[in-house]
């Protein structure tokens, strides 16, 4: 069909607006490329799979699929405020947490107002601000050759808080870099904020982490009215296909998050896994396990290969070459592998690699190790 261009019709923040860059699939990358048995080590999956208690809550949920979900998650949402010590109306139910994010910027932002995040920030933080027409304000990260290299800085963060900013965005542990800040002054930070900054806090992959060190946000909503917690079911247990997240907060904050949502925006089959993986903390346990024995794999393989690894709190490392990743890139999908560019992020040398199996690190490590022999 003839392409029209309707960008002059659109409204200011999406006419400039670039849309997410995912990992590749793996479908893709066989089509594409014509290999097989490749592995992805790209989007930050749990490489376990689903957890088992999901799936045999999905396949029960089938012979209901011809009904609308409950557009309220009331099972789902008495779970959480359990797990989480909080009442049912704090908790606003998300296609994944990105979808709570694009609510918070709905509901909070518009032009002439203010977000805050760090360089080096999760991609959908300003995505979702651009999209709304906000003003974006982003703190230098820590230098590379700090403690806590491309690291989120509380004290630049702070220092881009004005009478005009409505949100700071804060993962922890963060993507695309791994790092992550102390708990104690997390919190600190989030007291020191004005009441009308509201601090969205992303523990996406808070399950990996280590909880004394980074500390539980989540437990700090009875304090602090201007914080959002935000978590999903994408990345630990193993359900990033299925599209389910969500944000705690203040229940007035939930109110206005659950006008813009819409009605069934979290399926009946997501409704009855989250339920059933809040239950699997086996799976949970296991996952962890693989992941730190997979954390020291790879970070003492990268290392035997001299490059420079980001310290990491979460499932994945970022990885920093001596040279432009892209080639790089571009020989491990020759080799079947998926693996993360971030040059959209402002880091065109390095890779960010998820942490799989055993054998997916050392298939990985083989390859670059033959790739970086070739100068
Ligand atoms: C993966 C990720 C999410 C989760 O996205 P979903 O929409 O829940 O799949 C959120 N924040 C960060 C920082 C992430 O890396």
């Amino acid at each position: 069909m003839k392409r029209f261009d309707f960008s002059s019709l659109a409204v200011p923040g999406v006419q400039q607006l670039k849309p997410y860059t995912p990992g590749k699939p793996i479908a893709e990358l066989e089509r594409e490329y014509g290999v097989r048995d490749s592995i992805k080590l790209a989007s930050n999956e749990n490489p376990l799979g689903a957890s088992p208690l999901a799936l045999e809550a999905i396949r029960e949920g089938l012979e209901d699929l011809w009904l609308y979900p409950d557009a309220n998650g009331f099972e789902l949402k008495q779970a959480l405020a359990g797990k989480h010590d909080v009442e049912p109306d704090c908790i606003t139910l998300g296609n994944g947490s990105n979808d709570v994010l694009v609510f918070l910027a709905q509901v909070f932002l518009q032009p002439g107002l203010e977000a805050v995040f760090s360089q080096y920030c999760f991609a959908v933080y300003p995505i979702a601000c651009q999209m709304v027409g906000a003003t974006m304000r982003v703190a230098p990260a820590l230098a590379a050759d700090s403690g806590m290299p491309l690291g989120h800085d509380l004290r630049a963060l702070y220092q881009c808080v004005g009478p005009e900013t409505r949100m700071v965005f804060i993962a922890n542990p963060n993507n695309p870099t791994g790092t992550w800040l102390d708990g104690r002054r997390l919190k600190d930070f989030v007291g020191s904020l004005p009441p009308h900054t509201i601090c969205v806090i992303d523990e996406a992959y808070t399950e990996y982490a280590d909880s004394e060190r980074l500390g539980n946000a989540a437990s700090w909503l009875g304090e602090f009215p201007n914080l959002v917690v935000t978590r999903t079911f994408s990345k630990a247990y193993g359900l990033a296909g299925l599209r389910v997240g969500y944000a705690l907060s203040n229940p007035g904050l939930a109110d206005l998050l659950n006008r813009v949502r819409p009605a069934f925006n979290v399926n009946s089959l997501a409704l009855a896994a989250a339920r059933a993986a809040l239950e699997d903390a086996a799976f949970i346990d296991r996952s962890r396990q693989v992941n730190a024995e997979g954390m020291a794999q790879l970070r003492s393989g990268f290392e035997a290969l001299g490059l420079s690894v980001i310290p990491s709190a979460a499932n994945f490392l970022l990885v920093g070459f001596d040279r432009d990743a892209g080639t790089i890139n571009e020989e491990l999908l020759r080799a079947g592998i998926i693996v993360r560019p971030v040059a959209n992020y402002g880091l065109p040398r390095h890779l960010r690699i998820t942490i799989g199996r055993p054998e997916q690190n050392r298939r990985l490590l083989e390859a670059l190790d033959r790739i970086l022999e070739t100068p």
